[in-house]
């Protein structure tokens, strides 16, 4: 029997390493048995049902009674199941050597870690350990991860990946709506008349969604999308908006501008059901089309085109992603594309509102469980004296013991650098291809005393551990994740971790464990971690006390919040125009349009910046090691406009240097007309000397503390 009409020779020539599953002898006959589970990629988390043979995942079947994608999968869904079985799979514990890592026991490198740990600490104070979690991984590990840094390492400096990716999005939602959730289930997306996507790659990076835009248009809404690069779904939009990077607050101005001239305001919502308009009422009065084509190089007639068919739309919902909230102003950038919801009034209705759309697999669910540097379990904030005594009473310490507000991913990283953080723990984050500035993420791995890694593959950053505990990847374990719609979906264990390697939250739990704090960690299951994080988040902002691993499954997902046993969950929020902030109402920002850290000069005429492509995933530490993905698009490429090629004399598939401030890459061009002619796009998934961020800019939002991928300035020359 072959594999894609390929014998297994075939396949390891084309390929690489084949594993073990795709021997004939895998593929005969009837699987032992399929599993009805989730995608391990994006935050849509399609249903897919996966085959199993001996333990190992041989095939997946489409799962069409899941309501989300209805057995659809996009190119890297229907490959997830090659990742299982991997050559590369870390199967026991390793330890740093002379030369390289040798194989240690489980005993041995816990022990190692914790007696570091521990030096690390009764040297330097508690907050010296820093703990880096992730937003793929689920609820439960999201909630041990804090659990673990506050009560078991006692350290502040405890935050999580989803800080490269939701913290914009998060962040402007907590201040707009008091609560940080979209506000509509995907279903209502087909029922909106005028779509805006500002910033998002739907069709690339959450593709299964692009069905749901073609069910909108085939009931005749209009689309308009926002953005630098012709993306594939702006191929298809009524109304194209080619902003310059870095400029999204002002065209947010300049099309809410035209709404207030033309009349198409809801006046009567926003004195019932909001505060602060008149601030951006006169903010916005300086927005003419004419200055904010200056501004944002859109043309005036499009701006205005926006603002009257969004204006004027009978129903509308807008969708954004990273494209606008990877800035150092990301987060007023959301609120400025928000202040155009709330304008209209048109929210809390079937096919009226507002969604974010979540890039990591566990992207919602991942930020609301207390892994975040600022937030405890329940989505509450660790400044806020009342929610702190709840979590410390639940916990059984005291709340003098735990930890203040630490620090945020990248400046952990930062102060990994200056030597003021000495041991790092980390648990599936590979900082050294996903943080920007490459050189200073890989000066900093160096200068710790001590790091242990959680993986499942040897990633890059797990390279310069001292421990590397092997880990499981997604389908090794169970629990549940939160979709970008804010819908909690159930993981099930498909297979068992591979000879040594154990689920990640066991790791955490031998380790706190061994640090003396075993007795908050003694759960048996995943499903006692659910019911201590369901219990413990009652009457929180975020809270899932009514949900059970058994609801969950039989009502195919169940949406937060969900306050009692009986309650029904709440796809769509703000009904009635309520809103979460203590009066009800919704607030509007008035945020002056502010240039990026970077601006194009003399020196670096050009904008950069950077993106995903449909076939990778993240830091591509599971995507680069699916072969047929990787024949997707096997390296990164530049895209570059022709009119911009041909001024600098570079040809199709020319080798290029794109330099900035920070460094330099060199790879293929790609000569494409999507894109703006003063801008040029590398793809972000891949390590060392193909890293897009060994050029982009690590400088912060003030709120968000996300960084500027999005834009900075870069030359471009042919390489020799
Ligand atoms: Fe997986 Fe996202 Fe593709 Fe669905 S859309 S199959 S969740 S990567």
């Amino acid at each position: 029997m072959a594999f894609l009409n390929l014998t297994e020779d075939e396949y390891i020539e084309r390929y690489g390493p084949t594993p073990a599953y795709m021997s004939e002898r895998d593929l005969e006959g009837e699987p032992d048995k399929l599993v009805k589970t989730h995608c391990c990629f994006c935050g849509v988390q399609c249903g897919i049902q996966l085959k199993v043979k001996e333990n190992k995942i041989v095939g997946f079947e489409p799962w069409e009674e899941f309501p989300v994608n209805e057995g659809k999968l996009c190119p890297k869904g229907v490959k997830r199941y090659l990742q299982n079985g991997h050559p590369d799979r870390l199967t026991t514990p390793l330890m740093r050597s002379e030369d390289g890592f040798r194989e240690a026991g489980w005993d041995e490198a816990l022990s190692k870690t914790v007696s570091e740990i521990q030096r690390v600490q009764a040297t330097y104070g508690r907050d010296a350990v820093a703990f880096l979690g992730g937003a793929s991984m689920t609820n439960e590990k999201s909630y041990i991860n804090g659990k673990f840094a506050r009560v078991a390492l006692g350290t502040r400096n405890i935050d999580y990946n989803g800080r490269l990716c939701m913290a914009s999005a998060g962040a402007a939602n907590k201040l707009a709506f008091g609560i940080d959730r979209s506000a509509n289930p995907w279903k209502d997306i087909p029922k909106a008349k005028v779509l805006i996507l500002a910033g998002t790659n739907i069709a690339e990076c959450f593709p299964i969604l692009t069905d749901y835009i073609w069910r909108a248009r085939d009931n005749g809404a209009k689309i308009i999308v926002i953005d630098p690069r012709i993306t594939p779904i702006a191929r298809t939009a009524d109304l194209f908006l080619p902003v310059r990077p870095g400029r999204d607050s002002a065209l947010a101005h300049g099309i809410l501008h035209m709404m207030i001239e033309w009349g198409w305001i809801d006046e009567d919502f926003i004195a019932a059901h909001t505060n602060d308009f008149d601030a951006v009422r006169e903010l916005v009065k300086d927005y003419t089309p004419a200055h904010t084509e200056q501004i944002t190089g859109v043309p005036a007639a499009s701006i205005e085109q926006a603002a009257e068919l969004w204006g004027t739309a009978e129903t509308s919902m807008l969708l954004h992603a990273r494209g606008i909230e990877h800035h150092t102003k990301g987060v007023e950038n959301v609120l400025s594309y928000i202040n155009l919801v709330l304008a209209t009034g048109r929210i809390g209705k079937p096919g009226s509102g507002y969604g974010t759309l979540t890039g990591q697999g566990n992207g919602q669910g991942g930020r609301e469980h207390g892994q975040r540097c600022n937030q405890l379990p329940g989505g509450r904030d660790i400044n806020n004296p009342e929610h702190r005594e709840h979590i410390a009473n639940f916990w059984g310490i005291d709340e003098t013991k735990l930890p203040r507000e630490g620090l945020t991913a990248c400046e952990i990283i930062d102060d990994i650098e200056m030597g003021e953080i000495k041991a790092l723990i980390s648990i599936s984050f590979n900082p050294l291809v996903s943080i920007p500035d490459s050189a200073r993420t890989r000066k900093a791995l160096e200068k710790l005393e001590h790091f242990t890694a959680i993986d499942f593959f040897l990633s890059e950053t797990a390279q310069y551990a001292d421990v590397v505990l092997a880990g499981s990847l997604q389908e090794e374990d169970e629990g549940t994740v939160t979709t970008g719609e804010g819908r909690c979906v159930r993981l099930r264990p498909v297979v068992r971790p591979p000879a040594e390697a154990r689920v990640d939250w066991h790791i955490i739990a031998d380790l706190a464990q061994r640090l003396g704090a075993g007795r908050h960690f003694a759960h048996e299951t995943a499903a006692d971690i659910f019911e201590e994080l369901t219990a413990v988040s009652a009457g929180g902002p975020v809270d899932y006390s009514g949900m059970s691993y058994e609801r969950i499954e039989n009502e195919m997902g169940i949406f937060w919040p969900c306050p009692a046993p009986n309650h029904p969950g709440t796809p769509r929020l703000f009904a009635g125009g309520r809103f979460a902030h203590p009066d009800g109402r919704a607030k509007f920002h008035a945020f002056p349009y502010r240039p990026p850290a970077e601006e194009v000069d003399a020196e670096y005429p050009i904008f950069f910046t950077s993106g995903r492509v449909v076939s990778q995933y993240l830091s591509g530490t599971q995507t680069r090691r699916i072969g047929m993905l990787v024949d997707q698009y096997p390296e990164p490429l530049c895209e570059i406009h022709p009119h911009l090629a041909e001024r600098l004399g570079i040809a199709d598939s020319d080798r290029v240097r794109v330099s900035t401030r920070r460094g330099q890459i060199e790879v293929p061009a790609q000569i494409v007309k999507t894109i703006r002619p003063d801008t040029v796009f590398i793809p972000y998934h891949w390590p060392g000397k193909k890293a897009a961020n060994q050029i982009t800019n690590r400088a912060l939002d003030p709120i968000s503390k996300i960084p500027e991928f999005k834009v900075c300035a870069c030359k471009v020359e042919k390489a020799s």
